[in-house]
Formats: C-alpha cells, structure tokens, sequence
C-alpha cells in the first residue's frame, strides 16, 4: 500500500526521544524551550510556543486576540475543520471566504468583497484565519493590507507549509500576521507525533499564548497581581488549559527540524516528476505562485469532468483497490452536517464546491520511492488516456 503521505522516523530521531527518556524530565524539561528557540531561529519570528497539536495552538491564538461571543472568525471552506473550530471553542461566530480557483487559498477579491459588505452590515470579523492550503503561502501581502484597512487580527494557518517560503521569507515569520500556526502531526512536514506551535512576534501575545498553555497560570512575578511569597506561589490569571507539548516530543521535533529543508527538497523533486509526467492528462496540475515556494505537504490535482474517462469516485476507487491510497482534501467545511445545524448550507461558497468535486490528493512524502511514484503514475496513465 503507497499512503498519500507519512512520516519519515531515522536512528537519530530515535536517538533524540529515548535520550529524553532516560534524562530527569518528560516534560516541563528543557527540550521544549530548545524545540521553541531552534524554530524561531529557522522562521525568523521572534517567539514560539510549543503545544500538543496546531488544534489547540489555534484555540489559544484566538484567545490571547481576545476572540469571544459577539465576534466573528472568518477562514477559508477548503481545509481541515480545526481552522474554524477554534472560533466556535471562544464563543465566537464562524463565516467562510470563498477560494482562489487556481491557488485554491483563501481568495482576497472575495475577502474585499465580504470585507466592504460586512462594514455595512456591522459585523467585520475580528480575525481572519488563511491557510496555507497544500504548503502554499497566500497572498498575504493583500491580506495584512486588508487587516490594516478594516482592523481585523490574522491567524496564519501554516499547518502545511512550514518549510515553505513567501516572498523571500520562512512562511512563520509573522510580517503579515499576527500569529502563525504550524501542526506536527505525522502526516504534515515534520513530525512530534502529536504536537503544534503559535509563533508571533509580539511579546504580549507570547505571554498570554504561553498562559492558556497551561492553565492560565503564571510563576513568574512580574506578570502576578500581588507579590510572589515564595518560589512555590504561582497564580492563575486566566481559565488557560493542559496543552503543553512534552519533552519527548519536543526532542523528535528537534531532530526532524534539521531534516526540515531535506523533507521539502524532496517533496519538491517528487511534485515536479508529477508535473512533468501527468501533463497530458486530463488533470488541472498545481498552480504555483511566482513569489512563493510551496512546502508541497499535498500534491493535490483536479480531474477535468469533460475530458477524462473516469470521474473523480471512480478514479478514487480504482487508485485505492490498486493499492494506491489517494485521499481527497477537502471537504467544504461549510457543508460538514455540523455546520449546517449552523444555517450554512452547500451552494454558499460554490468555488471550494466545485474544486471538491474533482479534487484528488496524490502520494507524496519524503520517504516516497522513485518506483513507488512510477506506479502511481502508470496507473493514472491506465485510467485516465482515452
Ligand atoms: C492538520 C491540520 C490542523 C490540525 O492539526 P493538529 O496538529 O492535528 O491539531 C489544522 N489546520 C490544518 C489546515 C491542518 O492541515
């Protein structure tokens, strides 16, 4: 079975974890803070709070913005659903914007357009979350001039695109936002098994980001309502929660981060070989930005209905029956039954629709073999020339 995408474990990667568990701490150690520094020493933002999943680094970026019942989070309907989820956790209300039909990013002539209906209508979103779909960046210089203009927050949602570059910098550097997120789960680039991260270059929001971290509960004096009585006193200053990252994870993340380039080198490698040999199907290939380079975690192509033999059901059936383990990224997130308890409701955002309906998300990962990628690639061929 070739999965669309996995981890890659080496003997250093081990070594790293099992080093951690034979030292004094699992967690609250000093592999965290190390973990921290050594991404925002790649990314170049200025601080990074380690959590146990981009979900609930997402959660706690809302709250440090002050996300809470009367305002609204608005974020694309073409990614997973913790992009909104975490508006609906603080109480808020959660509106989508249409996507890009060739980068399939949040699209910004659709964001101007919601923005200047909204200002009518009193109800501009406090934040915006875009996502980095498939490893790459939006057009995020149009977004920061539109949170200018209309004075919303953003939330980067780079669960897929660490590693990948926007305009000459690391995508997790904050020059458009207000908080970036990245997920280390096994799938995405590099992996802590369970785990995420809030970067931001703001040291107010590191202070509140690392509160709801843990509880809400600060030890250290400066940040306390009255004086510290001792090294045991702490105090909680805000309903925070237990989503800390462990030293072990943190110890496997650190190791993957010097792999970090070498994962997106090849990933890049592979998508091009896809480029260069699918060009003659009846597939809508990848659309890359000028000004950006993609951290590829999807390889992500459209069957075009009217050309190709099968559809895209069929085309999945058949990949997967072969062995093939292709995945479909993803459902609108507006039209999840959930959502539509909400009142939203298929039909609404008709661009990240139709994208779904002939979406189809490739292998692709490191550990992706040449003669592995040439099958997927000869099965294709077989099913899809006329
Ligand atoms: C994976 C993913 C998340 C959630 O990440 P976890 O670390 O599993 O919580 C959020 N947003 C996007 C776009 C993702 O792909």
């Amino acid at each position: 079975m070739i999965p669309y995408g996995r981890q890659d474990i080496n003997k250093a990667d081990i070594a790293a974890v099992i080093e951690v568990l034979q030292s004094d701490w699992l967690t609250q150690g000093p592999v965290v803070p190390r973990f921290e520094r050594a991404i925002v020493d790649k990314v170049g933002s200025k601080y990074a709070v380690a959590v146990n999943s981009a979900t609930s680094a997402l959660h706690i970026a809302c709250l440090a913005l002050d996300l809470g019942p009367g305002d609204w989070l608005w974020t694309s309907p073409n990614t997973f659903v913790a992009s909104a989820n975490c508006g609906l956790y603080c109480g808020a209300r959660v509106d989508f914007v249409d996507i890009d039909p060739r980068t399939y990013n949040m699209s910004v002539e659709a964001l101007t357009t919601k923005l200047a209906q909204a200002e009518q209508l009193g109800t501009l979103p406090k934040i915006v979350v875009p996502v980095h779909f498939a490893g790459q960046s939006c057009d995020m210089a149009s977004i920061y001039e539109l949170a200018q203009k209309y004075g919303f927050k953003v939330i980067e949602d780079a669960s897929h695109a660490i590693g990948g570059r926007y305009k000459n910098q690391s995508v997790g550097c904050c020059a458009y936002s207000d908080i970036t997120v990245f997920s280390f789960h096994p799938v995405k680039i590099i992996t802590t098994g369970e785990g995420g991260m809030a970067l931001t270059n703001n040291p107010q929001l590191t202070e509140r980001l690392q509160l709801f971290r843990s509880h809400g509960i600060t030890r250290n004096p400066p940040q306390m309502q009255n004086t510290s009585m001792g090294s045991w006193y702490y105090e909680q200053l805000e309903l925070g929660f237990n989503y800390r990252m462990t030293d072990m994870q943190a110890a496997l993340g650190l190791s993957q981060l010097e792999r970090l380039d070498e994962f997106v080198s090849r990933r890049h490698v592979l998508a091009s070989v896809y480029n260069e040999v699918l060009i003659d199907l009846p597939l809508v290939l990848p659309f890359q930005e000028k000004d950006c380079y993609s951290a590829f975690h999807l390889y992500v192509v459209q069957i075009d209905p009217l050309h190709s033999p099968l559809d895209r059901c069929k085309l999945f059936e058949y990949l997967r029956a072969e062995g093939v383990f292709v995945n479909v990224h993803y459902i609108p997130i507006h039209t999840q039954p959930y959502y539509q308890r909400m009142n939203f409701h298929p039909g609404q955002f008709r661009v990240s629709e139709q994208y779904y309906e002939n979406a189809l998300t490739l292998p692709l990962f490191f550990g992706l073999g040449d003669t592995q990628q040439a099958k997927v690639v000869e099965l294709l061929r077989k099913a899809l020339q006329v």
